[in-house]
C-alpha cells in the first residue's frame, strides 16, 4: 500500500509540472545520485532547423536538398523534417508530388538511403556513408566546422559520391543550463548520452557544463550505460524524450520523460515533465526528499 503523504507528494508534483504514474518512482527519486540526459529533445528544444547547406565544388546545394528532402520525406526522425521544411520552403527544392522514390531504407541511428529519379541518394552519419562505400573525408571539414558550433551536420552523397553536408541546428532549451547546475549543487553526477556525433556532443556538453559524456551511442548502448551504472551501486534517473531513449527509461530506477517525447518514451517512464522542463525534475527530487522526511 502507498502511503497518504507520498499520494500528496504525487499531488503536489503534479501541481509543479511532474506527472508521477509510479508512486514508487516518487520514493526512489530522493535517492538519486546520478542523471543521465539525453541531448536531441532534452537538454535541446528538440525542434531542428537546416541553417546552412555546404556543398562540395560541382555540387548544386538546391538540387543535393531537394534530393534529400525527397528521401527524408518517409523518415521520421526530428532531422528530417528539418530537411524537408527547408526544401519545401524553397521552390526549386520542393518534392510534393514530385521525385520517384524506390528502394528506400533508413537504419535506426545512421540515416536514410535510396533511389530518386534515378540517382542513388545517402543522407545521414560519416558512418551510415562508410557503409555504402562512400568516403566521406571531402565532407569532414565541413562536417566538424558545423559539430564545433554544436549544431549537427548530416552528410549527403550522390551517385556514390561525397556532396554537401547539411546544417542543422537545434538551440540548447533555455533552462537546460539552471537545472543542470541546481542537480549538481544538490551532489548529483549528470552524465550526457547521444547517438550524434562526439564533436557536436562536445560542444553542447561545453556549454551547459557537463564533463561526462558519451557519442554516437545506439538505443542498446543507452539503456547497457544505465545498467552498468547500477550495477555499480548508482542510483539512476535517465530523462529522455524519444524511442532511442525508451530502452534506457526502463532500465533506469527512475525513468524520466520530457512531455514533449514520442509515446514510447511517455510509457516507458514513471515520471512526465509536463512542459518538458529540466527545472522541473529538480522540484520533483525536492518534494520527493520533503515527502520520505515525512514518512519517517
Ligand atoms: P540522436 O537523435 O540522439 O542524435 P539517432 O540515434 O536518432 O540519435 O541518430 C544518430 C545520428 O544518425 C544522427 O545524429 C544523424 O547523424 C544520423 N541520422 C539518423 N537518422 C537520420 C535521418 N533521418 N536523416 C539524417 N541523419 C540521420
Ligand atoms: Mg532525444
Amino acid at each position: 500500500a502507498t502511503p497518504m503523504s507520498v499520494m500528496v507528494g504525487v499531488g503536489r508534483a503534479a501541481g509543479a509540472g511532474v506527472l508521477v504514474k509510479d508512486a514508487q518512482a516518487m520514493e526512489r527519486l530522493e535517492k538519486v545520485d546520478t542523471v543521465v540526459v539525453d541531448k536531441t529533445g532534452t537538454l535541446t528544444q528538440g525542434r531542428p532547423e537546416l541553417t546552412d547547406i555546404h556543398a562540395v565544388e560541382g555540387a548544386d546545394p538546391t538540387r543535393v536538398l531537394r534530393l534529400a528532402a525527397a528521401l527524408e520525406r518517409s523518415s521520421e526522425h526530428p532531422l528530417a523534417h528539418a530537411v524537408v521544411t527547408a526544401a519545401d520552403s524553397q521552390p526549386d527544392a520542393r518534392t510534393a508530388g514530385g521525385p520517384v522514390v524506390s528502394d528506400f531504407a533508413a537504419p535506426a541511428g545512421r540515416g536514410v538511403s535510396g533511389v530518386v529519379d534515378g540517382h542513388r541518394v545517402l543522407v545521414g552519419s560519416a558512418a551510415h556513408l562508410r557503409e555504402h562505400d562512400v568516403d566521406p573525408s571531402p565532407l569532414e571539414g565541413d562536417a566538424d566546422r558545423v559539430r564545433a558550433g554544436a549544431a549537427t551536420g548530416v552528410l549527403v552523397a550522390v551517385d556514390g559520391a561525397p556532396a554537401a553536408v547539411l546544417a542543422i541546428a537545434d538551440p540548447i532549451r533555455q533552462t537546460t543550463a539552471e537545472a543542470l547546475a541546481a542537480l549538481r549543487a544538490d551532489g548529483l553526477e549528470v552524465v550526457m548520452l547521444t547517438g550524434d556525433a562526439h564533436a557536436t556532443a562536445a560542444a553542447v556538453a561545453g556549454q551547459v557544463g557537463i564533463d561526462r559524456f558519451e557519442a554516437e551511442v545506439t538505443p542498446e548502448r543507452k539503456h547497457e550505460v544505465v545498467a552498468e551504472l547500477r550495477a555499480r551501486g548508482r542510483v539512476v534517473a535517465m530523462v529522455g524524450d524519444g524511442v532511442n531513449d525508451a530502452p534506457a527509461l526502463a532500465a533506469a530506477d527512475v525513468g524520466v520523460a520530457m512531455g514533449t517525447g514520442t509515446d514510447v518514451a511517455l510509457e516507458s517512464a514513471g515520471v512526465t515533465l509536463l512542459q518538458a522542463d529540466l527545472t522541473a525534475l529538480v522540484r520533483a527530487r525536492r518534494l520527493s526528499r520533503a515527502t520520505m522526511r515525512n514518512i519517517r
